[in-house]
């Protein structure tokens, strides 16, 4: 637990605060033990009382949705936006349509993406939002009406210099140009009032790749540096197989590796030679199929239908690009008796708070969600300047900033952990790196208006 007085009476006034709401509790208390030795050398940041600040997003916004679907039935459902800080810049982070949120999930994604958001060094501040809404099974008319009604009910508190949202999980490009159109019958600018839209619909070339080529670039800075080899004919695991997921997989083949396995929320596929990852994209981003219809093309794959059993099969990387929580000290545990080297997280916080702590225990490298697929949002951020400025990159400039944003964020996260006597710790250097860029601006501001 933590040391330090002052953290520990902020953490438990946090559980108090926040009753029940155990991913912002994880994702605090994981920022907290980063702190923990540290944060007396920062006594400003202690007296300007920031950190109790930042426990608290600037505004919550909660709307009840009354819609009716295709069967003229009406339908409710929660839609919220978490508009956690504002400090470097418009709240900036995505939507998600899932059965599984509350305002629990929103404030953790919305925390995390506040601290993505700093470590691209672009003025984006942080938020999150999206709906109890399942859009698994739902025909195309149901998902643009629900998200039709979802858009109506947020609109007013968006706005390109005010807050900007993308995709996330349930949330792709289809959805992004839904929620485009509908804005645009109400409001102004709506091209400069979400990011993920479709390239030639005043989106960015690359976007929809972004998170997962940006983990794989990552993840290859990391082991040039710590490991000194590259992913040549490495054995990779990723669960997963939405955008993050499968973009990560295609650039990891790309740089000479093997991916073996990779999962929905139902089960995982595996083939030992390796997956056609042609054959996963067709599933999952043409025919929106399950996973487990990859064995009609593939007779040499296996199909079990326990998602989180993919850490059972043996690799030399594990990627998790599904959900948070995810890989817990179960899975780590199968993972390292196989003999896995990293594990680099696509997806935001999929690793159990003792998973993570197996991980440190045995010194296997780890790399934090909001170091390793900040691309994603960083791509965003240039679309949010190619719209500003009215310009077009072309895919070639998109990958080259995205290679070298990804490679100075493990520089930082790396150096950082070096500077404190904590090598390799990309989690506790990724922690203070972006916890140190949003508390000091938050210094400068506060100074600012005190005079
Ligand atoms: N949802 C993505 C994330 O977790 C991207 C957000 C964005 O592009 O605004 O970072």
């Amino acid at each position: 637990m933590l040391k330090t007085k002052y953290l520990l009476d902020l953490y438990h006034d946090l559980v108090v605060q926040n009753k029940g709401e155990k991913e912002f509790h994880q994702a605090v208390l994981e920022m907290f033990q980063t702190l923990d030795p540290v944060i007396h050398s920062y006594p400003e940041i202690i007296t300007n009382n920031i950190i109790p600040e930042l426990l608290k997003p600037e505004r919550i916004i909660e709307v009840e949705i009354d819609w009716v679907n295709e069967k003229g039935e009406n339908e409710q459902h929660l839609a919220y936006r978490i508009q956690y800080s504002s400090t470097l810049g418009v709240y900036k982070g995505g939507l998600r349509y899932s059965p599984n949120v509350s305002i629990s999930i929103f404030k953790f994604l919305a925390f995390e993406q506040t601290f993505k958001n700093a470590l691209t060094t672009l003025p984006m501040g942080g938020g999150k939002g999206g709906a109890n809404f399942n859009p698994r099974g739902r025909s195309a008319k149901d998902i643009k009406l629900f998200t039709e009604a979802f858009i109506t009910a947020l609109a007013p508190y968006l706005g390109a210099d005010t807050d900007v949202p993308a995709g996330d999980i349930g949330v792709g490009q289809r959805e992004v140009m839904l929620m485009v159109e509908k804005y645009s019958e109400l409001k102004d600018d709506a091209y400069g009032a979400f990011t993920g839209k479709l390239p030639d619909k005043g989106g960015i070339l690359g976007r929809k790749e972004a998170t997962g080529h940006g983990l794989v670039y990552f993840v290859e800075e990391a082991l040039a540096v710590i490991k000194k080899t590259t992913l040549n004919n490495k054995k990779v695991v990723v669960s997963g197989s939405g955008n993050v997921a499968l973009y990560a997989a295609f650039k990891a083949r790309e740089k000479g590796a093997t991916v073996v396995a990779m999962s929905d929320s139902d089960g995982y596929v595996y083939n030992p030679e390796g997956l056609d990852l042609d054959i996963i994209k067709e599933i999952k981003e043409t025919k929106r199929e399950r996973i487990r219809s990859y064995l009609d093309y593939d007779k040499a794959a296996i199909y079990e239908n326990d998602a989180v059993a993919i850490w059972g099969v043996k690799c030399d990387i594990a990627l998790p690009c599904a959900t948070q929580n995810e890989l817990d000290e179960t899975g780590v545990a199968a993972l390292i008796k196989n003999g896995v080297i990293f594990v680099a997280e696509g997806a935001n916080m999929p690793t159990t708070k003792t998973g993570v702590e197996l991980l440190r225990d045995n010194k296997i490298l780890f790399a934090p969600g909001k170091a390793a697929n900040a691309g994603g949002v960083y791509v965003s951020g240039l679309e949010m300047i190619q719209h500003q400025k009215q310009v077009k990159y072309t895919f070639t400039e998109v990958d080259a900033k995205l290679q070298s944003t990804m490679k100075a964020i493990f520089q930082n996260s790396y150096q950082t952990a070096k500077t404190h006597n904590r090598p390799n710790d990309l989690l506790f250097g990724a922690n203070l790196s972006s916890f140190l860029l949003v508390a000091e601006k938050m210094l400068e501001i506060r100074k600012k208006h005190t005079g």
